[in-house]
């Protein structure tokens, strides 16, 4: 009999699961920031790029633009030399530039501390508005990043793969005074533990409430995937055949 059968359900597991990863993860391991616009920015460089790498960007960054104003006013192409390290530093300077242009136009130069303000502004979706709300201005959010959406999938806590449908049905069986901890709990454990493409089951601090969705399959495509590899298959995969695992 499939062990995941005999698991309570979702709501009944997300107390547990959460209570088991309080004290793994105590601090959140993020992005470095004293003010609303300074996390506003940092989030939107650490789209494909680890905070780690971020954090290393933005003092001189913040040192340099202090404001959503100075910001707003910069020359494109010192900002996007500043930017350049976390990837993708065209765009992510064309935004943050046009992000502070809003903010100073629309909301007197203050990052705006509500949800259906903040998407609004330029490179900003429903994720990065809700780091900005948890993170900065104390209101609950529960940010669906790639490892929030995976491991929640994993734990069976939804079947969603949609972010904002995953953000619906977490917020519906978690805490709202738990939405913000919760999340990046899951974020430090699919980090550290709950890999992408291996998943550390076995040194896994909630194996025993985890039905471990799709996982099974994961390994059978890697062994599969190792088979694969004589030179001929190779040559096939490099033509664009790539797997792709969430
Ligand atoms: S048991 Fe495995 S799949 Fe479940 S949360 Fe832990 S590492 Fe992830």
């Amino acid at each position: 009999m499939d062990e995941s059968l005999k698991l309570p359900p979702a709501h009944e597991r997300v107390g547990p699961i959460n209570a088991r990863l309080a004290p793994l993860y105590p601090e959140f391991e993020g992005l470095n920031y004293e003010t609303p616009l300074q996390l506003l920015v940092a989030v939107i460089l650490s789209a494909q790029c680890t905070d780690a790498r971020v954090n290393q960007i933005t003092p001189a960054l913040f040192a340099r633009f202090p404001s959503a104003r100075d910001f707003a006013e910069c020359d494109i192409k010192e900002l996007e030399r500043l930017v350049k390290p976390s990837g993708f530093y065209k765009n992510k300077a064309k935004n943050i530039r046009a992000c502070c242009v809003e903010i100073v136009n629309r909301f007197g130069g203050d990052v705006p501390g509500a949800l259906d303000a903040l998407v609004t502004l330029p490179g900003v979706g429903r994720k990065t508005a809700n780091v900005v709300l948890g993170h900065a201005f104390e209101t609950p959010g529960i940010t669906v990043d790639t490892h929030v959406g995976r491991l929640s999938r994993r734990l069976g806590l939804t079947r969603h793969r949609d972010p904002v449908k995953v953000e619906l049905a977490l917020a519906e069986i978690v805490p709202r005074a738990e939405w913000l901890h919760f999340s990046g709990r899951l974020i430090m454990h699919g980090r550290k533990v709950c890999l992408s493409r291996k998943p550390r089951c076995e040194a896994c601090a909630i194996a025993d409430l985890c039905p471990k969705i799709g996982v099974k399959g994961l390994a059978a495509k890697r062994k599969r995937s190792k088979r694969q590899v004589s030179p001929q298959r190779h040559k096939d995969r490099t033509k664009g055949h790539e797997e792709e695992v969430n």
